[in-house]
């Protein structure tokens, strides 16, 4: 059984085989999954589709790259949202400096605001970083993030700042990339980094593992990072599958 810590279903490429897609994914061993919203459009779809499916949970926050969108009314939202049953975490949030529709600082703003308020409700972040590490990883210790701890998603930095995070009460999820060529630093931290600190996802639709790179990812395919860890670490996939499961079903607090 496995679980795709970070899954974006609610996105317009699911629209039309939204019901097949999960199929698909259950009849891989993907039994549970997390789906990510992040602004007006994905936030109420995530809910929606974590409220009408069993294994399915929602993740509310706001996006780093949108950050400039969020005033005093969206996080009242999330806040709000934040206690419906089937949320277990806040974000994806962060700092993404790859594409400048919202300035550094504003992001970094809006970053921290959501940083407090899920230490106010009390839940675990997902941290979303783009060419930002350093940043980010600074305003987790400023901000005491460790209080509620959270998930690296799809983590690429170096084994060192795993560590880290680690330290600070912080998940590292492997995505897609683990399983690419050329991609050194993510088979690092999946060869070095505990398998008890570790979650598998996809991040789809974006981000899919070899040999679909390119197409259209789905939560199917997180088979795939984990059949990579298990080579890496020289373990077996059961293994993988079943510690990074009951990692996550533990780090949301899913009774299973
Ligand atoms: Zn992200
Ligand atoms: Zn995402």
């Amino acid at each position: 059984m496995l679980f795709d810590t970070h899954v974006h279903l609610n996105a317009d490429q699911f629209e039309e085989d939204l019901e097949a897609t999960i199929q698909r994914a259950n009849e891989a061993g993907v039994e549970y999954m997390t789906v990510v919203g992040f602004d007006h459009k994905t936030i109420p779809k995530a809910i929606e589709i974590a409220e009408s499916h069993e294994k399915i949970y929602a993740a509310v926050g706001w996006h780093p790259v949108d950050a400039v969108d969020l005033s005093d009314k969206e996080l009242e939202w999330i806040e709000e949202l934040s206690s419906h049953p089937k949320v277990v975490a806040i974000g994806e949030m962060g700092l993404d400096y790859h594409w400048d529709k919202s300035p550094a600082d504003v992001q970094k703003e809006v970053f921290r605001k959501q940083i407090r308020l899920a230490k106010k409700v009390k839940m675990p972040i997902i941290i979303h970083n783009r060419e930002a590490t350093d940043d980010i990883v600074e305003i987790l210790k400023e901000e005491d993030a460790s209080e509620v701890g959270g998930i690296m998603h799809c983590y690429s930095g170096p084994v060192e700042t795993a560590q880290e995070c680690i330290d600070m009460n912080f998940m590292i999820s492997i995505g897609g990339p683990v399983t690419f060529k050329n991609a050194k630093l993510p088979k690092e931290v999946a060869k070095a980094i505990d398998l008890k600190h570790m979650l598998v996802e996809t991040d789809c639709p974006f981000l899919a593992p070899h040999p679909n790179r390119g197409k259209r990812n789905e939560p199917a395919y997180v088979k795939l990072v984990a059949e990579q860890i298990a080579e890496l670490k020289e373990i077996t996939f059961e293994e993988v599958s079943e510690v990074t499961t009951s990692n996550a079903l533990q780090f949301f607090g899913i009774q299973s």
